[in-house]
């Protein structure tokens, strides 16, 4: 997609857990080469927004187009092969396996080295094949130096970067991340937040969901304010601060 284009599309999508409206006819979109935060409360519906787009989970009604074309109703697997890759809110790593390993398992879903591969009649070629692709995405985040390391004994800001590098090793258009920087020390906010520029620099279009607001503030082109179930208001970060609908969301309530 060229910079601007509209990558995401939601339109009303609503999600009810039998008399619980978690997510109340919410829609938004994301351009390519931009950086969108969805925000709020906890219990606002960030995740159940994510399940729904990602097709973890099916929309009661509603409609979430990808690249032009419609994705609701396809499966998790379908939707991320079209492109859209994601992390969850809690890291969900393979902790004894290496760096690389971790990377190599995300790239056999939907790859650059898919179509190689295809050409590769040994599973030993089409095996080195992913772990190629494996290593140039972990350089391409900084973890270059990493690779036979086990994920577990990484710091758990390296943690959440490798799932960034794992997302990206299925060649995603869109990437979802549900809360990169909890639980972050100060400087490895700053350095997930500079892995992030530099993807949107690269042309990646990113929603994410995030509770620091001084990272979502410095981050984010974009906002998406949620509160139980519903969009409070959206806009630049800078507009979004200030506004009493906001403030009255998080301060009061
Ligand atoms: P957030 O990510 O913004 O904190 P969630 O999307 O996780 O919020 O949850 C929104 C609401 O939906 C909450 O009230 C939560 O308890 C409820 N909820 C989430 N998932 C389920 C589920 N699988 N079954 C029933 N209720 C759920
Ligand atoms: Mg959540």
């Amino acid at each position: 997609p060229t910079e601007g284009e509209v990558v995401l599309e939601v339109e009303a999508i609503r999600k009810e857990f039998g008399g619980l409206v978690a997510v109340n006819d919410i829609g938004f979109r994301v351009r390519a080469g931009e950086i969108v935060g969805l925000i709020g409360p906890n219990g606002a519906g960030k995740s159940t927004t994510f399940n729904l787009i990602t097709g973890v989970l099916p929309a009661t009604c509603g409609e979430v187009r990808f690249l032009g074309k419609r994705i609701s109703g396809l499966s998790a697997r379908a939707i991320a092969r079209l492109g859209v890759g994601r992390s969850f809110q809690h890291v969900q790593l393979l902790p004894g396996m290496s760096v690389l390993e971790n990377v190599a398992l995300g790239a056999h879903l939907r790859s650059n080295v898919g179509v190689v591969a295809g050409a590769l009649h040994s599973e030993r070629a089409r095996e080195a094949a992913l772990l190629h692709e494996a290593s140039r995405q972990l350089q391409r985040v900084g973890l270059g130096d990493y690779l036979h390391e086990q994920a577990g004994n990484l710091a758990l800001g390296q943690q959440r970067i490798l799932e960034i590098a794992r997302a990206l090793a299925a060649d995603p258009v869109l990437l979802l991340l549900d809360e990169p920087a909890a639980g972050l020390r100060y400087k490895e906010k700053q350095e997930l937040a500079a892995v992030l520029s530099q993807l949107r620099a690269e042309g990646m279009s990113i929603l994410l969901v995030e509770h620091d607001m001084e990272f979502v503030m410095r981050i984010t082109n974009h906002l998406v304010v949620m509160d139980f179930g519903t969009k409070l208001a959206e806009g630049p970060p800078v507009e979004i601060q200030s506004s009493p609908v906001v403030l009255e969301a998080y301060l009061g309530g």
